[in-house]
């Protein structure tokens, strides 16, 4: 049984304001709280995986390695603070794609739970007592999907609330630093209770 314990994050409207289909690290700033929420969850054990989409690859606005100086320049940004983001893992497909390698129906893509079930392997993952952290409710589903608790943080980047198998949070929050509290103060849940709420989804 694996031991550690994740917050999984989702990266635009989340750890950093959504600039849509940005790669360009002057671009790149933190969200409010995070580094105050991410110190709050390091001293309860947990490490930092970012889930995002990235269909601007697919969608040809981007190559693939530019999101490289993304990536750098949140880790500098978290770095001066003490805080690691383990690994980053990106979807760059999309059904609607101009881009023929990345144009497809893949199985990372949130809301599927792709990433965060590589990763749980990858990095030998507690999934039940992990966490997915995002903006909008496809990040809650991802997250629910693989066996997590979720959090939505409502800074108004989901609109619609579009409900269903999967897509209720365990805890919508008002911001980063919110909701790393929440999960601070129920960290210590067990996998029954976190199994008995998926299986009232
Ligand atoms: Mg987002
Ligand atoms: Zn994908």
């Amino acid at each position: 049984m694996y031991e550690r314990k994740v917050v999984f994050l989702d990266k635009d409207g989340t750890l950093i304001p959504d600039v849509p289909y940005n790669v360009n690290p002057d671009l790149v700033s933190l969200e409010p709280g995070v580094v105050e929420g991410l110190k709050l969850l390091k001293k309860e054990g947990y490490i930092f995986v970012v889930i995002s989409n990235q269909a601007g690859v697919a969608r040809g606005y981007f190559q693939i390695n530019e999101l490289e100086k993304v990536k750098q320049k949140i880790d500098l940004l978290l770095n001066t603070k003490g805080i690691e983001i383990e690994k980053y893992y990106f979807c760059p497909h999309h059904t609607d794609g101009k881009v023929q390698e990345y144009t497809l129906a893949c199985e990372c893509r949130k809301p599927k739970p792709g990433m965060i079930l590589q990763a749980t392997k990858d990095l030998e993952i507690s999934v039940v007592q992990s966490w997915m952290i995002g903006d909008i409710l496809h990040d809650a589903e991802a997250g629910n999907r693989a066996g997590c608790r979720s959090i939505v943080i409502n800074n108004g980047n989901e609109t619609e609330w579009v409900e269903g198998p999967f897509r209720t949070p365990t805890y919508i929050a008002e911001n980063f630093l919110d909701a790393a509290k929440f999960i601070c103060a129920n960290s210590h849940e067990t996998k029954e209770l976190n199994d008995t709420k998926l299986a009232a989804l």
